[in-house]
């Protein structure tokens, strides 16, 4: 038991270490701008269980959907209106970003009485559905997703995967197809 919480925890600081998917540069101006808008929590004050759920969905999804090479998450004080999470717009060419409110995330698991995994993983899921979204539309214009809906083709997305993992036939066609272009 004492080792395994060892392991847990040397995991998550190699992880923070290592600087991989948590950390935006500091200097450039999505950090700055996410600062702005919603104040950055330090990653090492994060609930490290929600740390950790949070990796394991970045590795879920990146095993299953191959469009991003990074992903990078970031803790904020408030996102507001009680969201738990939010994609920010603009980064799906580059690396997209996926803004989390541990608050809020703990409050919801609690509200909805879901695990905090699911959670956490749902919520990562759902924003980054809405990266994949913008990134067909700004490259094929709406050609290969099949949505009248956004947010219900997300949520879809997110359900699917997280229950399944599985992902729609649109989205297996527009990752071929991106593939093609891309490679
Ligand atoms: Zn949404």
């Amino acid at each position: 038991m004492k080792d395994l919480r060892r392991i847990i925890k040397t995991t998550i600081q190699d992880f923070l270490n290592e600087d991989i998917e948590f950390l935006l540069n500091k200097e450039s101006d999505d950090y700055n701008h996410i600062i702005n808008d919603y104040g950055v929590k330090d990653i090492t004050k994060v609930h490290s269980d929600i740390v950790k759920f949070s990796m394991e969905a970045i590795e879920t999804f990146k095993n299953k959907i191959d469009l991003f090479k990074d992903i990078r998450i970031i803790f904020v004080n408030n996102i507001g209106e009680g969201a738990l999470g939010r994609f920010r717009s603009g980064t799906s060419s580059s690396i997209p970003i996926v803004i989390l409110s541990e608050k809020d995330i703990l409050e919801g698991s609690k509200e909805y009485n879901v695990p905090l995994w699911v959670a956490v993983e749902t919520t990562i899921f759902h924003e980054l559905g809405h990266a994949i979204c913008e990134l067909e539309y700004d490259l094929f214009g709406y050609e290969y997703l099949e949505y009248g809906d956004e947010e219900e083709w997300v949520e879809n997305f997110a359900y699917e995967l997280h229950n399944y993992g599985d992902i729609p036939q649109d989205l297996e066609t527009f990752i071929k197809e991106y593939k093609q272009k891309h490679e």
